[in-house]
């Protein structure tokens, strides 16, 4: 059988990531990875489905036991990846899509190089701005340090092996669909059943 992919979804926050990634799980039945967090959780979230909330003390004894593949502190809480369940999916044929902040993408990348990493951005900076405003659910602090960080984060795409621009939710949604699709067709990742066609297996 063929390994699944690994698709990770990235990104400045308030790009709109987190919409395309609750779609795109939804249209292809692709494996979430459910983060661990630190952080408390907004009204609406819920434990297991947005994030596993857990004490600092719980997460430094995860950090310890070496139960993440990647962990990074992000705006003051600590953001982590559970390891096992990605390898037993992939193993499995599952294709798993993540969403995680851009150092978080950069440790995948080093961790697993086969993964692809897709750079979600608004147009511009301007639209990114009234977006966080829009959220409604920053600080004024809260939202110039995601600003600045925003910079930061384009300013790292050579790591990065694709871009989409969230102009259009439906348009940025197909945009990844097409990318996702286009890597499920190489035939790199259909050895195995090439093989078994051919009676070679
Ligand atoms: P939020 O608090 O808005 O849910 O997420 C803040 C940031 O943390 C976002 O950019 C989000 O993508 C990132 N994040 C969520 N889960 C993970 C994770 O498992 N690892 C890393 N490195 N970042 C994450």
């Amino acid at each position: 059988m063929d390994k699944g992919l690994l698709v990770v979804i990235s990104g400045p926050s308030g790009a709109g990531k987190g919409t395309i990634y609750q779609r795109v799980i939804e249209r292809t039945g692709m494996k979430r990875s459910v983060s661990v967090t630190t952080r408390k959780p907004r009204e609406g979230e819920v434990e297991g489905v947005n994030y596993y909330f857990r004490t600092e003390e719980e997460y430094q004894q995860m950090i310890a036991a070496g139960e993440f593949l990647e962990t990074a502190a992000v705006y003051n809480n600590f953001y982590g990846t559970p390891k096992a369940p990605v390898f037993e999916n992939l193993d499995n044929g599952y294709d798993v899509l993540f969403e995680v902040d851009v150092h978080g993408a950069k440790s995948i990348k080093k961790k697993y190089p086969e993964a692809i990493a897709i750079f979600v951005m608004t147009p511009d900076f301007e639209t990114l701005e009234q977006r966080l405003r829009g959220r409604g659910t920053e600080s004024e602090d809260s939202l110039k340090t995601r600003l600045g960080a925003a910079k930061r984060e384009l300013g790292k795409y050579e790591m990065f092996d694709y871009i989409v621009f969230n102009d259009d939710a439906e348009q940025a949604i197909g945009d990844v669909l097409d990318i996702i699709n286009a890597e499920k067709r190489k035939v790199k990742n259909n050895v195995s059943v090439i093989k078994q066609l051919l009676g070679q297996n």
